[in-house]
């Protein structure tokens, strides 16, 4: 549960902290604006994937369904700072798919929290496992981490990309190539 009053407390003494005046006309309603924003960017800690994931239709088909450049934002747990990107997921249905929206819709469940990025990867794939039960899965995330481009290194344009394969992909690197072929196939740019 999001606790308002927790987070204005704490956005108040963060303020004090850097040296702010936490009275000033610009920052007087900071603390609240920033509880309510809680509320979206760490809402999918409410939510379970479940929810999209069992909403399946039949098919006779087993081929790999894929569905790419579902752009993301979520917040790294290390500085609290955003990284965003987009996550391409490809799954071998057995005899059942979710509808594609759904898909984009377990991202966000699991990006709108405190993340790790390798996590985020996993997570997404370990549903698709439990709630759809296809042959196999794979998760690619590529990111860009404001902790390393606007402090740190800073390397800005750097991106951080984690795969994740489940099922059939684990033992089928044919899959794998597969893939990227079509992830890289001109006819889906
Ligand atoms: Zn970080």
């Amino acid at each position: 549960m999001i606790d308002h009053e927790k987070i204005e407390q704490a956005v108040r003494l963060f303020l004090e902290g850097i040296g702010e005046d936490v009275l000033r006309e610009g920052l007087i309603d900071t603390p609240d604006r920033i509880a309510r924003m809680c509320e979206e960017l760490y809402g999918g800690m409410e939510e379970d994937a479940e929810v999209h994931l069992s909403k399946t239709f039949s098919v006779d088909s087993s081929e790999m369904v894929i569905e790419r450049d579902i752009t993301f934002y979520s917040t790294c747990e290390h500085h609290i700072l955003p990284f965003y990107g987009k996550a391409h997921i490809a799954y071998i249905p057995d005899g059942k798919v979710v509808g594609l929206s759904k898909l984009a819709r377990t991202v966000e469940v699991f990006a709108r929290r405190l993340q790790l990025q390798e996590q985020l990867t996993g997570q997404i794939a370990d549903a698709l496992m439990e709630y759809m039960q296809p042959k196999g899965a794979l998760v690619m995330v590529e990111a860009e981490h404001m902790c390393m481009t606007m402090r740190g290194i800073k390397k800005p344009g750097s991106r951080t990309v984690t795969m994740a394969k489940r099922g059939v992909f684990e033992s089928d690197p044919a899959l794998e190539e597969r893939f990227f072929r079509l992830l890289n196939a001109g006819a889906l740019r």
